[in-house]
């Protein structure tokens, strides 16, 4: 079985938010992690080798630094990584993002595609399934639970406050929540293997049936208008008051104050 796990390197937000004049994420200015439902994503990829067998291939858009992320899913058990970095990729959309990631893919094999639901940063959601509809794949998202039998595979889906079970044929893209396991540590001798692998680097020239008028910041549909840190209002104020009537007359001051009634 061939798995390919979509990881995004992420700004650690934790760290403060930097932005470039453009309004788009200053990456090379903040700390970087790996996206927290792709380590999920790709430990459900790694203990999956565990039971059936299985080559693990780690793949990632993004700047020259983003080998850094590759090398770690290295450490912590994959088998190959493919870096698709290229200034012309730069400023990316999701349909951008999903279209290039989709043209690098062509050129591997696979049985099964495993992407996060979500990045912490553009937090849209949307690079997963779109990579499924450019490579014309079924989809399943939120899975909670990933069981292979043959060429299928059973996914335990998240649902409300419920749950589907549902099956499909591979080849399949699965969309991996955070809450789907407990990512093990890198080992060192992984970390060592980690350090010696070969990251396989492609640019726009190495992308399969993709067209310039879909890729970077001049192929996105979608422009930020203007991306800012959210402003971090003041202390709230705590009221304890008498009685469920002192509390009413008390907000309705308050909204009053501020000329909302
Ligand atoms: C604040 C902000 C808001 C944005 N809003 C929008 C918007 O509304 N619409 C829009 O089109 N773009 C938006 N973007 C741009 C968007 O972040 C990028 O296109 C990004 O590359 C992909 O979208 P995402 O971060 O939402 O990823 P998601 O769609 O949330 O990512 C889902 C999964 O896809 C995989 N994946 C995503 N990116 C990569 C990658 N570079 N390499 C490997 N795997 C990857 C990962 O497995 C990830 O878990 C925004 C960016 C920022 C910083």
């Amino acid at each position: 079985m061939k798995i390919i796990v979509c990881i995004k390197q992420v700004p650690d937000t934790k760290g403060g938010v930097k932005f470039n004049p453009d309004g788009t994420l200053d990456r090379g200015a903040m700390l970087a992690i790996m996206n927290p439902d792709d380590k999920a994503g790709l430990e459900a990829a790694l203990r999956l080798k565990d039971q059936y067998g299985a080559e693990v291939t780690v793949l990632t858009m993004g700047l020259p630094k983003a080998a850094d992320v590759l090398r770690e899913a290295i450490a912590m058990g994959a088998d190959k990584g493919v870096l698709v970095t290229d200034r012309v990729l730069g400023g990316a959309d999701t349909w951008a993002t999903s279209t290039t990631i989709a043209g690098a893919i062509r050129n591997l094999d696979y049985d099964l595609i495993i992407t996060g639901r979500q990045a912490i940063d553009g937090d849209t959601a949307q690079v997963g399934p779109q990579i499924a509809e450019h490579l014309g794949i079924p989809v399943i998202s939120y899975a909670q639970e990933i069981k292979v039998d043959g060429d299928k595979v059973t996914v335990k889906r998240q649902y409300d406050d419920g749950y589907h079970m549902l099956e499909a044929k591979m080849p399949v893209l699965i969309t991996a929540l955070s809450e789907l396991n407990d990512p093990r540590y890198m080992t060192p001798g992984g970390i060592f293997d980690a350090c010696k692998a070969e990251i396989t680097t492609w640019g726009r020239a190495d992308l399969k049936d993709v067209d310039d008028s879909n890729i970077g910041l001049a192929g996105s549909p979608t422009k930020i208008a203007r991306a800012s840190d959210k402003v971090r209002k003041g202390q709230g104020e705590k009221v304890v008051p008498e009685s469920p009537s002192d509390a009413v007359s008390y907000i309705v001051g308050k909204l009053k104050d501020k000329h909302v009634i």
